[in-house]
C-alpha cells in the first residue's frame, strides 16, 4: 500500500485509486522558453519515481501519466519577438532540450504530453461553460473567473483573501470586478499569436490550460495531481476552482502531491532570482545523469534540497559503491524493505540506506532500478563515457586502499598524475581534475 502526503488534507493518506486498472496522474509540465535548471528537474524526477512505484504496486499498464507542455505564454511571445522568429521556433527548440535533459536524468517521457496550442478547443469550451454558469464573465476582450462565485476558493492553499491577492501579485485592472479574479482568456494584438473565440481573437490564461487538458485526456476527477510547491497558489488553486465549478462541485484530484524547492544557499533556485544551475551545464561538466538523479532523490521530496558540489560528489560515491555491489549481476528480486520505504510517502533517504545495506547483488540492482538507478552495467559505469577510464582507475585505487594495499593505491595516483590528472580525496569520495 502506498501512502502519500496530500496537500489538501495536510496529512499522509493511503493511496486508494478510483480505478486501480486506470490510475490517472497529471503533473504540470514546463513552459518552454529556456533551458531547464536543476530545480525544474526535481518534479520531473520525483514524479518519475512515483510513476515507477505505482506501476510496481499496481502493474505496468495501471497508470496513465500526463504532463503538459505550455507552449503559449507571454514569456514565449517575448522570446520569439526578441529573436524575430515565430513562437513555434522557440517552443519546439526548448521542448526538445527539455526532453533531452530529462532523458539524461532517467526521466521517461509521460504517456500523454498535451500541448496547449493543440487544445484551444477544449479550453474555449470550458470557459464557455463557466461563463454560462455565472462563474466567469467577459470584459474588454478578456474572460475572468469570478472568485467570489466560488465559496470553496482557497481550500488548497488555506490563505485568507488579502494573502491570496498579495500572493498572486495581481494587477488591479479596470475590467476586473474583483482584484482576486483571474484571467481565463485574454485578447491578442494582431501581430501576436491568437485564436478566434466567442470573446474575440485571443489566447488562454495558463490555469485553464491544465483544467481543460485534464478533462480532455484523463477525466473530470483524477487520482493524483502533482507539481512543485510554488504551484499550490495561485496555479493549483485556480485549476481547482475552474474544474470544480465546471463539474458541479466534483473534485479535480483526489490526492495533491507537491515537491519542495531546490535551494542555492538560502534562496530558492529560480530563473527570476538569476541563481540557476542548468541541467545541461552539469552534464557538460561531466556529471553523469544518474548522479544528478540520485542527488535530486537523496533528500525527501517534500523537504528543501540544498544544491551543493558535495551533494553531487556524495551521490557519485554512493553510485560507485552500488555499482561495485551489483557488479555484473542481472536484476533479481526487488527488496521488500526498499519498497516499503518508498511506499511511505516516497521516503528515498530511507530507501537508499536500505539499498546500501543489501547483500545480494541481483537485489541491489533490481531495487536500485525501482529508483531509476543502476541502469547500466558496472563496466559501462566505470569505463564508459568521458572520464570513464579515469573513474575506473579511481575505483581501483579505492579498492586497493580498502584492502590496505597502499603501494598499489599510490602507484595509481602517480600514474594518473603522470597523465596530468590530479586526484582529490574528500568526504564525498575522490574527485579528479586536470592540472
Ligand atoms: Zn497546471
Amino acid at each position: 500500500m502506498i501512502r502519500l502526503y496530500d496537500t489538501m488534507a495536510r496529512e499522509k493518506r493511503e493511496f486508494v485509486p478510483a480505478d486501480p486498472k486506470r490510475i490517472t496522474m497529471y503533473v504540470c509540465g514546463p513552459t518552454v522558453y529556456g533551458r531547464a535548471h536543476i530545480g525544474n528537474a526535481r518534479p520531473a524526477v520525483v514524479f518519475d519515481m512515483l510513476r515507477r512505484l505505482i506501476r510496481h504496486h499496481h502493474g505496468a499498464e495501471s497508470l496513465v501519466y500526463a504532463r503538459n507542455v505550455t507552449d503559449v505564454d507571454d514569456k514565449i511571445i517575448a522570446s520569439a519577438a526578441a529573436e524575430g522568429v515565430d513562437t513555434s521556433v522557440i517552443t519546439e527548440r526548448y521542448e526538445r532540450f527539455y526532453l533531452e535533459d530529462m532523458g539524461a536524468l532517467g526521466v521517461a517521457p509521460p504517456d500523454i504530453a498535451p500541448h496547449a496550442t493543440d487544445e484551444i478547443g477544449p479550453m474555449v469550451e470550458m470557459i464557455g461553460e463557466l461563463v454560462a454558469s455565472g462563474h466567469a464573465y467577459a470584459a474588454e476582450g478578456h474572460v475572468l473567473f469570478s472568485v467570489a462565485s466560488d465559496a470553496d476558493y482557497g481550500a488548497l492553499s488555506r490563505r485568507d483573501r488579502e494573502a491570496m491577492i498579495a500572493g498572486a501579485r495581481v494587477e488591479v485592472a479596470p475590467y476586473k470586478r474583483d482584484p482576486a479574479d483571474f484571467v481565463l482568456w485574454k485578447p491578442s494584438a494582431a501581430d501576436v499569436v491568437g485564436w478566434d473565440s466567442p470573446w474575440g481573437r485571443g489566447r488562454p490564461g495558463w490555469h485553464i490550460e491544465c483544467s481543460a487538458m485534464i478533462r480532455a485526456h484523463l477525466g473530470e476527477t483524477i487520482d493524483i495531481h502533482g507539481g512543485g510547491l510554488d504551484l499550490i497558489f495561485p496555479h493549483h488553486e485556480n485549476e481547482i476552482a475552474q474544474s470544480r465549478c465546471a463539474h458541479g462541485g466534483r473534485p479535480l484530484a483526489n490526492y495533491w502531491v507537491h515537491n519542495g524547492f531546490v535551494d542555492m544557499g538560502a534562496e530558492k533556485m529560480s530563473k527570476s532570482l538569476g541563481n540557476v544551475v542548468l541541467v545541461n551545464d552539469l552534464l557538460d561538466a561531466g556529471h553523469k545523469g544518474e548522479v544528478l538523479r540520485l542527488a535530486l532523490l537523496s533528500g525527501h521530496y517534500r523537504s528543501p534540497l540544498p544544491w551543493t558540489e558535495s551533494l553531487i560528489a556524495q551521490s557519485k560515491a554512493t553510485l560507485d559503491g552500488l555499482y561495485r555491489a551489483a557488479g555484473d549481476a542481472e536484476a533479481g528480486a526487488v527488496d521488500a524493505g526498499v519498497v516499503e520505504a518508498l511506499s511511505d510517502d516516497l521516503n528515498t533517504p530511507l530507501a537508499m540506506a536500505r539499498l546500501g545495506a543489501l547483500g545480494d547483488a541481483g537485489s541491489v540492482r533490481a531495487s536500485a532500478q525501482l529508483l531509476g538507478l543502476l541502469t547500466m552495467s558496472a563496466d559501462e559505469w566505470f569505463r564508459g563515457g568521458e572520464g570513464g577510464d579515469i573513474e575506473a582507475r579511481i575505483a581501483a585505487r579505492a579498492e586497493a586502499k580498502a584492502r590496505r594495499d597502499f603501494g598499489e593505491a599510490d602507484r595509481i595516483r602517480s600514474e594518473l598524475a603522470g597523465e596530468g590528472v590530479l586526484l582529490e580525496d574528500g568526504p564525498g569520495g575522490t574527485t579528479w581534475r586536470r592540472t
